[in-house]
């Protein structure tokens, strides 16, 4: 079924969902502040948008409400990542998922209303390691 996504940050965590999630035929929407980035995404995504995301009324004029999920992929930016959130679950988005940096970040957004928080480093490193244990396992 075809799903309609906004991606807010465009790093290697943003870009790769971005890649991704077109290849298996979604619409998606990206947002950066930053234009290079933005340029970089204007042919692969469906749509892409640079415009500073902690601005509310930029966010309501996207209609970021009507998308079925919304990934906050901004990491550095502890502050921004937060209020992108808050704003973003404010505004009625159905489902958000975002990148946290490290676990006090973590906290913070599942207690705003993150329905999912990844850590992708730590998160990949876990999955390495039961992978490398499982492996072990089969091979003994
Ligand atoms: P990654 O680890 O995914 O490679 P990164 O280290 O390149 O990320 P981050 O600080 O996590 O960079 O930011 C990811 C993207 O989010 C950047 O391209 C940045 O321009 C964008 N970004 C940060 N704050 C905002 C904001 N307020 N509005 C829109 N985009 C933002």
């Amino acid at each position: 079924m075809k799903k309609n996504f906004a991606i807010i940050g465009l790093g290697r965590f943003g870009g790769s969902i971005c890649r991704t999630l077109i290849e298996a035929g979604q619409e998606v929407l990206v947002m950066d502040k930053s234009e290079e980035r933005v340029n970089e995404y204007m042919n692969i995504a469906t749509h892409a948008v640079m415009a500073n995301a902690q601005d509310e009324a930029t966010l309501k004029s996207l209609g970021i409400r009507n998308f079925d999920h919304v990934i906050v992929a901004i990491g550095e930016d502890i502050q921004a990542s937060i209020l992108v959130t808050l704003m973003a679950k404010e505004l009625g988005v159905p489902f958000i998922t975002a990148k946290a940096q490290n676990e006090y970040h973590a906290r913070v957004l599942e207690k705003i209303g993150a329905d999912k928080v990844v850590h992708p480093e730590r998160d990949m490193g876990k999955r390495i390691a039961h992978h490398l244990v499982s492996k072990n396992i089969l091979d003994y």
